[in-house]
């Protein structure tokens, strides 16, 4: 959870108005975005060349695995998503064999696996990249990897997205639509 997309949510998606700034947006989006961005395993290749890009980063951090980040009810933080990384997610949960995203009535993630670790720890969110309790060195600044939301935010507006969404609903979402 931390930064990511959660900071970059609904509010930090560009609106743009009128004709001649629509089309220069799409100009701009079109050099920021791969030339083969076609379908949806496109997105999810972006979105996990984005979180390779961000494993680069030289910014220290001591993740132990403690688990607590994905108590949503007791840490009051739950992480939003864009829509590659809800494909990403979705991709990673079907690896695991499921096709429904399991319930949970504790408020914890429902990535949550019942033996207290992560079902898609590879296929994880930006913002479970990005967070990190004080214990392993506290979250990134947003001005860390704002450029790497911004990407995330252009696959997301490539493919329908409709902002970060809470990631039950997004991966749920994603799930529905039977996208692969
Ligand atoms: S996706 Fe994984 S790492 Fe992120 S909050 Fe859920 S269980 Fe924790």
């Amino acid at each position: 959870m931390g930064v990511g997309v959660r900071l970059g949510g609904r509010s930090g998606r560009v609106k743009v108005s009128g004709e001649r700034t629509t089309n220069a947006f799409s100009a701009l989006l079109s050099l920021r975005m791969p030339a083969n961005l076609q379908n949806p395993a496109d997105a999810v290749a972006a979105t996990q060349a984005i979180y390779a890009d961000l494993a680069q980063r030289p910014i220290e951090r001591g993740c132990t695995r403690l688990t607590e980040c994905c108590q949503f009810r007791l840490t009051g933080r739950t992480p939003f998503l864009t829509k590659g990384e809800a494909l990403t997610a979705a991709k990673g949960l079907r690896a695991t064999g499921r096709t429904k995203l399991p319930e949970r009535t504790d408020g914890a993630c429902p990535l949550l696996g019942p033996e207290g670790r992560c079902m898609i720890y590879d296929a994880r969110p930006f913002g479970c990249r990005t967070h990190f309790c004080a214990a392993a060195g506290g979250p990134y600044a947003r001005r860390e990897v704002v450029d790497l939301i911004r990407r995330l935010e252009d696959i997301d507006q490539k493919f329908g997205g409709e902002g970060a969404l809470p990631i039950g609903s997004a991966v749920a979402r994603v799930l529905k639509e039977g996208r692969r």
